[in-house]
């Protein structure tokens, strides 16, 4: 299918590897020119040149911490008049609720909300200017269905789930829309660190950790960020204008709801 958006520019956060990194590289796949961002550089450089080799798209990277304002500030800089924000950064650390103090929501909150919203702030005024945008969040399964020991996550990204649910609404007339994937489980290194801890705690294995968490999953595999970068690249598409302020569940049927 051919989405509609060759010719078109989308900065992707956080995107030198994983599940924004998928995104980058399905984007690039249907013809849109990148800007790409992490903190490392070595390894955002490598995957660009990739994408440059595999897309012959232009890929520009900023090696910069997304969540803060400072490197956000040269993202922004480099991005100018994006059509396409995909927004990402890493997710909180796991732990319990009674050990979670002020500076560690705030923490959360800055990463994995108001660091969205900020890029959200920057760049809709020009995409509802030139009456065409595409934003893609990538939040969580733990906004449908929550994981106890993630309440950080929890919290932040419920958060940035009702801030997304009114103001699609407020830029939809302008031709913006603006969505949120939420991956379940998916065969990235944050995957494995959340494996590595259960494999720690439990005294099993790695590919034990593995496989008994793929069991619970209805597909009984995880997903793969190709997968997930195809899907926020139909998000992004000429065809998606329809779908606005959606939660779109991408887990293999992990989350046991009707709705
Ligand atoms: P990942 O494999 O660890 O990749 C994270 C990417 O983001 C890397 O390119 C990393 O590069 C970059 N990054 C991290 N923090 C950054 C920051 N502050 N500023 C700029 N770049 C940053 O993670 P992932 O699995 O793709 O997860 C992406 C998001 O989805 C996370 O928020 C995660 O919590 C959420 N999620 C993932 C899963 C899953 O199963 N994988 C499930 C649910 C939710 P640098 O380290 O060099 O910056």
């Amino acid at each position: 299918m051919d989405l509609g958006i060759s010719g078109k520019r989308a900065l992707v956060c956080a995107s030198s590897k994983g599940l924004g990194r998928g995104c980058a590289e399905a984007l690039a796949a249907a013809g849109v020119d990148l800007v790409m961002n992490a903190r490392g550089a070595a390894a955002l450089e490598q995957a660009a040149t990739e994408i440059r080799d595999a897309h012959g798209v232009k890929v520009s990277v900023v090696a910069a911490d997304i969540t803060d304002a400072g490197g956000r500030a040269e993202v922004l800089a480099v991005a100018g008049d994006v059509d396409i924000l995909v927004t990402n950064a890493g997710g909180p650390p796991p732990g319990m609720w009674s050990d979670w103090e002020r500076d560690d929501f705030i923490k959360a909150l800055d990463a994995n909300m108001l660091t969205p919203i900020a890029l959200m702030t920057a760049l809709l005024p020009g995409m509802m200017a030139r009456g065409w945008g595409r934003v893609v969040n990538i939040t969580s399964q733990s906004v449908k269905a929550p994981i106890a020991v993630l309440g950080l996550s929890n919290s932040a990204r419920a958060g940035l789930t009702g801030y997304v649910a009114g103001t699609s609404r407020q830029v939809a007339p302008h031709g913006v829309t603006i969505n949120n994937l939420l991956p379940g489980i998916h065969a990235t290194d944050r995957a494995d660190a959340l494996d590595r801890g259960v494999a720690e705690a439990e005294g099993i294995g790695l590919d034990e950790a593995r496989a008994r968490r793929a069991a619970t999953i209805p597909a009984r595999r995880y997903g793969s960020p190709e997968e997930f970068g195809k899907a926020c690249a139909f998000l992004c598409s000429q065809h998606a204008g329809f779908i606005v302020g959606q939660n779109i569940l991408l887990d293999g049927g992990a989350v046991n709801a009707t709705l």
